[in-house]
């Protein structure tokens, strides 16, 4: 198919070019280069004199006479031009193509000059290598905006600059402009005042002003995110299409536990989200849901119960954590909850002796076991279940497609239902983008009648009151973590921090019982140092951040993070969700250097401020951008040219409203005001280009 964006560059530039184009930038057809968008614009219009610089000016425009031309041979062989407007003097200078800039300046022609104002240290001020146009009659300039794009250093010495890269993008809009194919509906384009296609590429490499520029770049944006939501929602209508799931709707169970052992009222934020994975447990679909809901706001009862919908039509449930010591507090808490219906639990992780797996394994089998809590172990071959109808995944939202498929082997006849929760609030736009093919739950209520945390920041002349407040809440039967940062890049470091950290505690707390957990340490080991603080024999738990996920000790109200400026602000809400996990008031203190850098600051503000996780989780998504917060810097697996996740959510909602319409109302593109979806959508699905990365 020879659509226009599909064109190999070659026929536009040459093979030797297109070959640099393809090995620097990853640039092959027509669409990658008009989609190499310039990633800033200098406004050219904006004219300075030369009186008015300063030392951070940034690119500067100028217009005067050059007064006298000399090759000096002192030093650096260079040719410097005196340069004068109405307010003073400078030099310009240029180290080579000496013949051509001779060629090019004639006296008593006024010039218009472009470049980077350098300021000597005797106060003279130069334009190194400027760009030079001459100005002949009254001409005068009217804004300009120029795109500067990427380049890389190889494609800077075969002219291909900011400058040589649009000179080609040129050369492509010039076809562009006869050619192309609206990729969007008329329709579409009315209702959300959107700019034609053969309008935006031009305007988003040349723009003509402030205003098309924008307009382009919404369009662009609103296109990206569209197409990427479509293709999501499309996923999910397969999925939901071909797996079919078995039908659970037997309340027998849970109305036995409801009535008689709940432990407390459940907030309306936790029964909306029961009501929601019981409508998808009973809709003879396979469910996929994502369960989110802040630390603390009791997403363990919500699991339980949708477990019993399950286990009351006799079919298995398996819980998974990323952590041993987060599966055996599952476990503890699965139990009790388990005991008063006589449920059968057990617990499997790396560390279960090989008798006691074996044992695991037949009851597992057979279908003796109702549930198994466990870690990564419950996912090796030999874990068979008898018949596994609900697999629930805690705090892994990181837990992808191709993982989740390797679950449906867990049972031959059907698709086991599956739940992720996970107590990192994602911002809205990531978790459209990220989980746009997931159904989502949301609990955004705390039960009630817990005191927020009161969270305090301190520099280290204040360590010794900060002792003394230790000291008066375990006074008071309270427990607390003090948490060190272990980060891999200076772990050996962190390390003895953390083991000097401990050393100093002990001293400062002389006869009171310390204990300390790390990853370093072994299974067995963490787990003996958990029980005892767990018990209340240690009062003061050091540790890193192994303590991040999802444990619960009610008694410990207390939680220091030192070095707090070195963690994440999601981290840091997370280390503090540990503590507040009773109705006593909890305290969270931040230990930082006297350093802090701006963003540093403002996360430690930010923490002060608000206990509010999707607050936070917005604001974090702000400061790091959205690879860096879902680790996916490395996989590319979001490959965004013009969005911004951080910055477009609006845009986002609008794509993600229309993309649902549509496969409402035309699921597979056939109605003839849709043809233009039809066919992109069709060429994005053909072409092997990083939109086919997502999902
Ligand atoms: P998370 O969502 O972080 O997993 P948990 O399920 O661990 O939260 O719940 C945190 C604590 O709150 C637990 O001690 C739990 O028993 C308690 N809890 C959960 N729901 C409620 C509720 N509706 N009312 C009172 N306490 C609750
Ligand atoms: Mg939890």
């Amino acid at each position: 198919m020879d659509h226009f964006f599909s064109r190999d560059i070659v026929d536009l530039i040459g093979s030797d070019k297109a070959q640099l184009f393809k090995d620097e930038l990853g640039i092959h057809t027509y669409e990658d280069l008009l989609k190499h968008y310039p990633f800033r614009y200098e406004d050219r219009g904006n004219q300075s004199t030369i009186a008015a610089l300063t030392p951070t000016t940034p690119g500067v425009q100028l217009c005067g006479y050059i007064k006298k031309l000399q090759s000096i041979e002192k030093g650096k062989k260079r040719l410097v031009a005196l340069f004068e407007d109405d307010t003073g003097q400078l030099e310009l200078v240029w180290f080579h193509n000496f013949a051509w800039v001779i060629k090019k300046i004639k006296a008593n022609v006024r010039y218009r000059v472009w470049g980077k104002p350098v300021f000597l240290a005797q106060g003279q001020k130069q334009l190194i290598h400027p760009e030079l146009y001459p100005l002949y009659g009254h001409q005068t300039q009217k804004s300009q905006l120029i795109p500067v794009y990427h380049s890389t250093e190889k494609l800077k010495r075969n002219q291909l600059d900011a400058k040589g890269i649009a000179f080609v993008q040129k050369k492509v809009l010039s076809q562009l402009k006869t050619t192309v194919e609206e990729t969007l509906p008329e329709y579409v384009l009315r209702r959300y005042e959107l700019s034609p296609l053969r309008e935006v590429f031009q305007n988003i490499h040349f723009p003509g002003d402030e205003t098309l520029l924008k307009q382009a770049q919404r369009r662009l944006k609103f296109e990206e995110l569209f197409y990427i939501q479509l293709k999501l929602l499309k996923a999910r209508q397969v999925r939901v299409e071909r797996q079919n799931g078995k039908v659970f709707n037997n309340v027998s169970l849970l109305n036995t536990f409801y009535h008689n052992h709940l432990p407390f009222h459940l907030t309306a934020d936790q029964k909306k989200t029961i009501k929601e994975i019981y409508r998808d447990l009973g809709s003879g679909k396979q469910m996929n849901r994502l369960l989110q809901g802040d630390v603390g706001s009791g997403k363990t009862i919500v699991a339980f119960l949708a477990m019993l919908v399950v286990i009351a039509s006799n079919a298995q449930v398996a819980i998974m954590a990323p952590t041993e010591i987060l599966a055996k507090q599952h476990f503890e808490r699965f139990l009790l909850f388990a005991q008063p219906l006589h449920l059968n639990i057990t617990l499997l992780t790396g560390s279960t002796k090989r008798k006691e797996r074996e044992h695991i394994l037949y009851r597992l089998k057979v279908g003796i076991l109702n549930i198994i809590v466990g870690t990564h172990a419950l996912l090796s071959d030999d874990v068979s279940f008898n018949e596994l109808g609900f697999f629930i995944i805690d705090e892994q939202h990181r837990f992808g497609v191709a993982q989740r498929a390797g679950l449906l082997t867990k049972n031959q006849v059907y698709a086991p239902h599956i739940l992720i929760m996970t107590a990192t609030p994602i911002p809205r736009t990531l978790a459209m983008t990220f989980y746009g093919d997931l159904d989502l739950s949301t609990i955004y209520e705390l039960p009630s009648g817990r005191q927020p945390i009161k969270t305090q920041h301190y520099y280290e002349n204040f360590r010794l009151k900060v002792f003394q407040f230790i000291r008066e809440q375990i006074l008071l039967g309270r427990q607390v973590y003090i948490v060190y940062p272990l980060i891999e890049a200076s772990a050996a470091l962190d390390y003895s921090d953390l083991m000097a950290g401990y050393a100093s505690i002990v001293r400062a707390f002389p006869g009171m019982p310390v204990g300390i957990v790390h990853g370093k340490m072994d299974g067995a080991s963490k787990d003996i140092e958990m029980k005892r603080f767990e018990k209340n024999e240690t009062r003061i738990l050091v540790t890193t951040t192994v303590i991040e996920v999802g444990v619960n000790i009610p008694n410990a109200t207390v939680m220091v993070i030192e070095s707090a400026e070195r963690f994440g602000l999601s981290q840091l809400h997370q280390l503090r969700g540990r503590v507040g996990r009773s109705s006593a008031q909890s305290y969270c203190i931040l230990m930082t250097d006297y350093r802090l850098n701006k963003t540093g600051k403002e996360r430690i503000e930010t923490m002060v401020r608000t206990n509010n996780g999707f607050e936070i989780a917005e604001l974090d998504l702000k400061l790091r951008g959205p690879g860096d917060l879902m680790g996916l810097q490395q996989s590319g697996a979001l490959n965004l040219k013009i969005a911004d996740l951080a910055k477009d959510a609006a845009i986002l909602e609008a794509a993600r409203r229309l993309a649902k319409d549509i496969m409402q109302q035309d699921p597979e593109f056939q109605h003839p005001a849709n043809l233009p979806i039809y066919r992109e959508y069709a060429r994005l699905l053909a072409a092997a280009g990083g939109w086919n990365r997502i999902g």
